[in-house]
């Protein structure tokens, strides 16, 4: 490693917690989708900050967007109105099909405040017996790293050592919907999953699924929330992953893409007769909604309510997954693939996900492995199938050692 790369990564490491494993690699700038790192090299940037890059670095749009929001007004709090909350939250609703928004900051706020919508709703509106409410999820689930959420994962990283955790989920097998009607009881307010799991390793849940389980969602009176912060906004090649069942949820949570790779925002987005159930007081972020979060926000809504990107992902995504599928059986052993995203498991006799990412990256390709053997990619949808065929060619290469 170059020695300015090493001193920037040891005087990081000697301040800053050591709550994540980074690549080495120190980037300075970012454009569309690539990144320059301190010592002038070029990467194509394959992960897109876990999918909240779904534009690239710095879309042009979306800067300016932010530009002229910076020198009008950033932040208000919500004991005011600001003049830009309102538009945002009836584009964001108008994208969804929905009538109301709540705005959060990060992805796990979202989630949080979904439980708690489907909470408040399961009491006052289901007549659930209080501080009885259950919320069905699904084993190998990601949603975020607070405590409540940690509570029902089944990675250990993610949730040894930090409970006692909050009672009231049920976990079942991934793609089971008879298992989720198995959990549900009278007592049953949500059932809370990913249409396909991001960090598990992009796992698509068997065709139907989705459907099943809106119909028992809809047969047992309990809200559908979707889970969409890695997902949705065009990632799949489709608005939503629900899209690809044509389903739809009672509840979106969304993320990540809609801070336009920028700032956090996040949101939940559901019908007045579900999201209208929070009063006032009951729930907020002093961030939340804020005009700079939500100018970028409407920018991003803007994006993608012309379907160009969604259409893009799809297109890219048939010619990621040909060029993978020729992989499976030459270093990989499974590939599975939702349009410009993908998890690809890697043969142990040719390295861990991470040797792969490591070897990915002195080739110019920076992706993230997950769950030891897999890696992930998630281009920027902005991503030239040229820059995808080369990318290949780097994994094939780093594949065959
Ligand atoms: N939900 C899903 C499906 C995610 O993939 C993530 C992040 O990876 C989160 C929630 C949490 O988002 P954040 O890291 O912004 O809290």
């Amino acid at each position: 490693l170059h020695t300015g790369t090493m001193r920037i990564i040891g005087a990081e490491e000697q301040h800053v917690a050591h709550n994540y494993h980074p690549l080495p690699v120190v980037i300075s700038r970012g454009e569309g989708a690539w990144v320059t790192d301190v010592e002038g090299k070029r990467y194509l940037d394959l992960l897109s900050a876990y999918s909240a890059l779904n534009f690239g670095h710095r879309h042009p749009a979306i800067v300016a967007a932010a530009r002229e929001q910076l020198d009008r007004l950033t932040l208000t709090s919500r004991a005011y109105h600001n003049d830009r909350l309102g538009t945002f939250a009836a584009a964001l609703a108008k994208l969804c099909g929905k009538d109301l928004v709540l705005p959060m900051n990060t992805g796990a706020e979202a989630v949080e405040t979904g439980i708690k919508v489907a909470r408040a709703w399961g009491y006052r509106v289901k007549g659930i017996t209080p501080d009885a409410a259950t919320i069905v999820v699904a084993n190998g689930n990601f949603h975020g790293r607070t405590t409540t959420i940690v509570g029902f994962s089944d990675d250990p990283q993610a949730h040894d050592d930090f409970g006692p955790y909050a009672p009231g989920f049920v976990s079942v097998a991934f793609g089971d919907a008879a298992a989720i009607e198995a959990a549900i009881t009278p007592e049953t307010a949500a059932v809370l999953i990913e249409p396909i799991q991001g960090e598990a390793g992009v796992v698509i849940p068997p065709e139907g699924y989705l459907r099943e389980v809106r119909e028992i969602c809809t047969r047992h009176n309990v809200l559908f929330i979707a889970d969409e912060i890695q997902s949705g906004l065009g990632r799949v090649g489709e608005t939503f992953a629900c899209d690809r069942e044509d389903v739809v949820p009672d509840v979106y949570l969304l993320g990540k893409a809609l801070g336009g790779g920028i700032l956090p925002l996040s949101a939940v987005v559901a019908n007045a007769d579900v999201l209208g159930v929070i009063r006032p007081g009951e729930h907020g972020s002093t961030f939340g909604g804020n005009p700079l979060a939500v100018a970028v926000g409407e920018r991003v809504v803007e994006m993608l309510s012309t379907g160009e990107f969604q259409r893009r992902a799809a297109a890219l995504g048939e010619h990621l997954e040909a060029r993978l599928d020729e992989l499976v059986g030459h270093g990989v052993t499974e590939v599975r693939v939702a349009g410009l995203w993908a998890g690809i498991d890697i043969d142990p006799s040719v390295g861990t996900g991470r040797e792969v990412a490591e070897r990915m990256l002195t080739r110019g390709v920076l992706v993230k492995d997950t769950h030891g053997q897999t890696i992930r990619i998630a281009p920027p949808l902005v991503v030239r199938a040229t820059e995808l065929d080369w990318a290949i060619e780097q994994l094939k290469y780093v594949l065959e050692g």
